[in-house]
């Protein structure tokens, strides 16, 4: 299928070559005739398959089909609430790309930065609005948003958006658009509570889901490394200098851990910059832009901080600590591999977390491969934990000599 296909607009189809897109992804296929005939739409779709065009092309479709007469002023009458700054930032920017040749305008709020020039940007008149909410809310509260022609809500992320807690204030977001309106939910996975959601505010929603919640993107090599906790950062430093090359990001669990592991990479004569919510906004903003010019390339991060975000060519993700939710490593290895590249991912299990590892294992319905060789195994003794599966022609226990001495195994 080419974007012909989809009848999008002459101006938004210039747009789209212009960024090198040669046929749509999967989800955008699928996705962008049922956004284009308004009807609400669940699309549940692994991060970097192109899930910002699929709803972005439509909706500047919708709004250039029928815009305002110029002396009426602008209204906002597309919103889209996500629930990081710099998601926030990136839908902007997309929609701005795919909008160069129309008239439309699209801006973007967000917390943690002032009031001002948000306000004086919002006074100008907008067509899309994209927005976190509790910036929204209070902009709202001090009359600076109108939402009352509010045509298509998106809630993107709305997984993390409600493990963020976001919950009630998602709900009064939609009360305050107008009743009628087409609702699009945009996650990566699809947990209760995000379908609880839906059947509460979505009309007779078209559901599409691309891939299951749980599959990682095929291009990405996964390996799993046993390494006692003490000894992580001495792995990270030997896999730095003797394997991994390219730009790389690390996760992290907390932003104390995002902290030093920054200090000790700084110390060793790495280029890498730390992410995490404590940070301001324009020092964020100022580590990524650095990763994206290539001035760092190893990022840190916590997940709060990096998840939606699309860097493009990440070669390398390291899962420095192993995430106890399965659903946030799909998310974290997600940010390789993007748009159908390659790319690998690297996890670092220690003993208390062979648990996460087993959940995750299952979550994705694949065994990860185990790297046995490397400087500091967890017991040098010990066996990896086998999970047994059903159907599975492995089983636990003892392997057998000629299998020991393999140097990478598959579970
Ligand atoms: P997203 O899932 O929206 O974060 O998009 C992931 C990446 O895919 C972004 O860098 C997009 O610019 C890129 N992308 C989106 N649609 C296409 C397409 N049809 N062909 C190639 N790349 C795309």
């Amino acid at each position: 299928m080419t974007f012909k296909e989809l009848k999008l607009n002459k101006p938004i189809l210039r747009a789209v070559f212009e960024k090198n897109y040669e046929q749509p992804t999967l989800v955008q296929e699928r996705a962008i005739p049922i956004i284009l005939s308004k009807k609400d739409t669940i699309v549940s779709a692994p991060t970097g398959t192109g899930k910002t065009a699929a709803y972005a092309l439509p909706i500047l479709q919708l709004l250039f089909d029928k815009q305002d007469a110029p002396k009426k002023g602008k209204k906002i009458r597309a919103l889209v609430v996500c629930p990081t700054r710099e998601l926030a930032v990136q839908i902007e920017e997309n929609f701005k790309a795919y909008s160069t040749y129309t008239n439309l305008r699209t801006t973007v709020i967000f917390g943690g930065t002032s009031f001002e020039p948000q306000k004086e940007k919002l006074k100008k008149g907008i067509d899309v609005l994209v927005a976190t909410p509790g910036r929204l809310l209070d902009l709202h509260k001090q009359d600076c948003v109108n939402l009352d022609y509010v045509e298509t809500l998106v809630l993107d992320e709305a997984d993390l958006m409600l493990d963020m807690g976001f919950i009630n204030d998602v709900r009064k977001i939609e009360r305050l658009c107008p009743t009628k309106k087409q609702i699009l939910l945009f996650s990566a996975t699809m947990p209760h509570k995000v379908e609880e959601l839906a059947s509460s505010i979505l009309k007779m929603p078209e559901y599409i889901e691309v891939a299951p919640t749980s599959s990682t993107a095929k291009g990405i090599q996964q390996r799993l490394y046993y390494v006692p906790k003490r000894n992580k950062i001495e792995l990270c430093l030997h896999l730095l200098r003797n394997e991994l090359k390219g730009t790389c990001i690390i996760f992290r669990r907390t932003k104390f851990g995002v902290d030093k592991l920054e200090k000790t990479l700084l110390n060793n004569n790495y280029k890498a910059v730390g992410l995490h919510g404590d940070k301001s906004q324009s020092m964020r903003q100022e580590a990524l832009n650095e990763f994206i010019k290539g001035t760092s390339n190893i990022l840190i991060a916590t997940d709060v901080a990096a998840r939606g975000i699309d860097i493009k060519e990440v070669d390398i993700i390291l899962n420095f600590d192993i995430p106890n939710v399965s659903e946030t490593y799909v998310h974290r290895i997600g940010r390789t591999a993007r748009a159908g590249a390659t790319g690998l991912a690297i996890s670092f299990c220690s003993a208390d977390e062979k648990k996460y590892i087993k959940d995750i294992q299952e979550l994705i319905r694949k065994e990860i491969q185990i790297i046995e060789e490397h400087p500091y195994p967890l017991d040098p003794k010990a066996k990896p934990v086998v999970h047994k599966k059903k159907g599975s022609k492995h089983k636990k226990g003892r392997k057998s000599v000629a299998s020991k001495k393999k140097k990478k195994r598959w579970y």
